[in-house]
């Protein structure tokens, strides 16, 4: 991680929440892109999707492969980009980042898609607290390992508001990351409250290494390779 580069995240999210704050009800969000594409991972791989990634991230994991989303973008309004979503003719809808629980109108957004009948899912962090969400939305919450450098930004107590519906993911970058994982799962009972889904670090971990320490330990987790990277090598818009 940078020195000092949460203090100056942090700061960019909540400028960001200011400036949209400034549009009083003009609903709006900072949006790096939307786009349809193929659910590359969780429980709705393979899905057409309509993907809305969120600007901002308060955490700057170093294996992060959406850098391209921490700055820039342009504002939307809810309603532009509920047309946008609608153009796309899904049932699956995935709101991701970037961290898009840094704009506190990414609860809105949420919940007003789920009125209008999408399955939604939310790729979040795990940094930030996901009590507010609605109920009706996918959480897919990433744990952070010690390789990703933000490890100790994890929020403990966002394990209590998983339901059975979400999915906790944690990317593995070596035998350390591994084993924290194992840890994890086994003190905090992570298989009996919900998925927990395992991948490895594109390019810098073996997924077969991963596949096969999965197997040797007989761990309760979901082995994952990410569709969107085998299909289209992780470019934007995909
Ligand atoms: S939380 Fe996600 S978007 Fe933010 S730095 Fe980590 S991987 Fe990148």
């Amino acid at each position: 991680m940078e020195p000092g580069s949460d203090a100056v995240n942090m700061k960019e999210s909540s400028s960001v929440d200011a400036v949209a704050e400034g549009h009083a009800g003009s609903r709006r969000l900072r949006v790096a892109e939307i786009f349809h594409s193929l659910q590359g991972e969780a429980d709705a791989v393979g899905w057409r999707t309509a993907f809305i990634r969120l600007t901002g991230c308060p955490l700057r994991c170093v294996w992060c492969d959406t850098e391209y989303a921490f700055h820039g973008g342009q504002w939307h309004s809810i309603d532009d980009i509920l047309a946008q979503v609608a153009s796309f003719e899904v049932r699956h809808v995935c709101v991701t980042g970037g961290e898009p629980l840094a704009q506190k109108r990414c609860l809105i957004l949420l919940r007003e898609l789920c009125d209008q009948g999408y399955e939604v899912s939310l790729e979040t962090s795990g940094a930030l607290d996901v009590s507010a969400v609605d109920a009706r939305v996918r959480k897919v919450m990433d744990l952070k390992a010690p390789g990703s450098g933000e490890c100790a930004r994890n929020l403990w107590s966002n394990l209590g508001h998983l339901t059975a519906r979400d999915q906790v993911k944690i990317v593995v970058a070596d035998r350390v990351d591994y084993e924290w994982a194992g840890k994890v799962v086994a003190e905090q009972r992570l298989a009996e409250r919900c998925a927990v889904l395992l991948s490895p670090v594109a390019g810098v971990l073996q997924p077969l290494t991963l596949a096969e320490w999965i197997l040797a330990d007989k761990l309760p987790v979901r082995f994952q390779l990410q569709l969107h990277k085998l299909l289209w090598n992780d470019a934007p818009g995909h």
